[in-house]
């Protein structure tokens, strides 16, 4: 399964913090744009892309609004693994 519901396989996803949204989460490809909740649930089958949901709000695209929180990885890290102090 990929993590892009438009790349499929490959993609730059990211979880982001949509500035212009009042620090909406999301989560977004980097490689096309598309944009959707999170990574927790499958994709939205109405997902959009960022430009779409700038326009939506009434807002130009701006990439640099978008800010990376960390790169969503194939695998999920552990859930239990202990955190490194
Ligand atoms: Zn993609």
């Amino acid at each position: 399964m990929g993590l892009c519901p438009c790349c499929k396989e490959y993609g730059d996803v990211w979880e982001v913090v949509f500035r212009s949204l009042n620090d909406r989460r999301g989560v977004m490809c980097f490689e096309c744009d598309t944009v959707w909740d999170s990574i927790a649930d499958a994709p939205d089958p109405a997902y959009s892309d960022f430009e779409t949901l700038m326009k939506e709000h009434g807002f130009v695209a701006d990439w640099k609004l978008a800010t990376k929180l960390r790169q969503v990885s194939q695998t999920p890290p552990e859930a239990s693994s202990p955190t490194s102090s």
